[in-house]
């Protein structure tokens, strides 16, 4: 499995989010070419701004692997993670991140690039059109 296969999962969960009214972004972690977490936005379900796909997914890996550092595993999210969510990519010393679209007005890059753990591989721009629509077509439908 490459990553553009794990990026469809994410971007599944994505559209979830989205039907439910939530800004569209999902999040899958990877272990061992295993799914463990699956998870999307739900900062307006639970009103709750913490409630990001990152967090919820990473929060959900922990609980199934038991144990805290996921350094072995590979987080798959559509778009780029803020720096509450970098934080805890870093805290969790993810072993892999790969996103999709930039986020360049809420981006980690732009405000804290140093702010993920420094053995964390980044990859971006996996899928990055689909998961960039997706948020373009949320938000042109939330302005009608
Ligand atoms: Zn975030």
């Amino acid at each position: 499995m490459d990553d553009s296969f794990y990026m469809k999962q994410a971007l599944a969960e994505a559209s979830k989010a989205a039907e439910r009214g939530e800004v569209p972004v999902g999040a899958v972690v990877v272990c061992k070419e295993r799914i463990i977490a699956r998870a999307h936005n739900l900062t307006e379900t639970l009103t709750d701004v913490t409630a990001h796909a990152e967090m919820q997914a990473i929060t959900a890996a922990a609980a199934t692997l038991g144990g805290k550092y996921l350094n072995e595993c590979t987080l798959y999210v559509t778009v780029e993670p803020c720096v509450m969510c970098a934080g805890a990519i870093a805290w969790a010393q993810m072993g892999r991140l790969v996103f999709g679209a930039e986020d360049e007005k809420r981006g980690y890059q732009r405000y804290a690039p140093q702010a993920l753990h420094p053995k964390t591989v980044v990859v971006k721009g996996v899928l990055a059109d689909d998961c960039a629509a997706l948020m373009k077509d949320f938000f042109v439908t939330k302005r009608r």
